[in-house]
């Protein structure tokens, strides 16, 4: 064996030492009756907080979505803690229960299937009455796809807006995407895999190209970070429709000094040839503006208006 490989040896035994020693001293800590907000991991399973566990391990009850889910994460760190369900349907009846045992001084732990509860997921109702009630409220923060995303998008992190997952149906994301797309920030979306092609599309129309990020499975065996300008992913995402879970990051409006001359002459000039949808396309594509913008303006010269003016 050589030198660096006994080093090596025995900073990983360290390591174990100092972990062992961190979640031994955060199970035997008091714990005050509450309702403790857990992050979970969003995929790989290490990423759990040692205080997380501790919590997990000393409550009097874990609220989940699953059970059979939350089990595989309780069940790797030998967690036994009683599981009980408070998913988006049952919470209504559950909530008064939850309450109960926090009148009664009970630890109780929330998680969700993934990541931070609360964020797209059950918990809202549940810590606003329970502050309402004055309980305790704690909150141990980890893992969220959204931030997980934002961290590593390369995309403006000084401003950002989470804004969930968007309609389903065109016309009502096309409208939820024009009042988002005033926000001076970066847009972070979760989506489902389904949709993702289409909301790009959505988003390119009605945002214009601008730069985006799709952050694929994250933290797992599959995980894939694709960034460009929005056509070329809803390109990508028509050509190879992305699986797993997938969240979206749009950069802000940032400032277009396109004026709607400009576009009108380069209206006037690609109409001669192709459709208004084409030309929106191709001049949308290299002026980096809003196809929407254009196809208005386009509909205008058509009506004889003055270019939109
Ligand atoms: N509470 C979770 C959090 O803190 O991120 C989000 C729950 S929400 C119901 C699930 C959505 O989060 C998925 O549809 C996907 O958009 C996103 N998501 C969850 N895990 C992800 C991962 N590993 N990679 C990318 N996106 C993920």
């Amino acid at each position: 064996m050589t030198c660096d490989q006994t080093d090596q040896s025995e900073v990983r035994q360290a390591l174990i030492d100092a972990t062992k020693a961190a979640l031994g001293e955060a199970v035997n800590t008091r714990l005050e009756g509450g309702l403790y907000v857990v992050a979970t991991p969003i995929g790989n399973l290490g990423d759990i907080t040692i205080r997380a566990l501790a919590t997990l391990a000393r409550a009097d009850a874990i609220y989940c979505e699953d059970t059979r889910h939350s089990r595989k994460l309780l069940s790797r760190y030998r967690i036994d803690t009683p599981l009980r369900v408070y998913e988006e349907h049952s919470a209504g009846r559950e909530r008064p229960r939850v309450l109960a045992a926090l009148g009664r001084g009970d630890v109780v732990a929330l998680i969700s299937d993934a990541g931070t509860p609360l964020i797209s997921d059950p918990g809202y109702k549940l810590v606003r009455d329970a502050v309402a009630e004055g309980h305790h409220v704690v909150a141990l923060p980890g893992a969220c796809a959204a931030i997980a995303g934002l961290s590593v998008s390369g995309l403006a992190t000084d401003s950002f807006y989470f804004a969930g997952f968007l309609p389903s149906k065109t016309v009502g994301r096309r409208s939820r995407l024009e009042e988002l797309g005033r926000i001076e920030a970066t847009l972070v979306f979760y989506e489902s895999p389904n949709r993702i092609a289409a909301m790009l599309e959505d988003a390119v129309d009605v945002l214009g190209v601008r730069q985006a990020v799709v952050g694929r499975e994250l933290t797992k065996l599959y995980e894939e970070i694709v960034r460009g300008p929005l056509d070329e992913l809803a390109e990508w995402a028509n050509q190879t429709p992305p699986r797993g879970e997938v969240v979206v990051l749009i950069d802000g409006p940032g400032t277009t000094d396109v004026s709607d001359e400009e576009i009108v002459v380069a209206l006037q000039r690609t109409l001669a040839n192709n459709s208004l949808k084409d030309a929106a396309r191709e001049i949308a594509a290299s002026l980096k503006v809003s196809r929407r913008r254009i196809y208005e303006l386009g509909l205008a010269i058509r009506d004889g208006r003055d270019g939109g003016k």
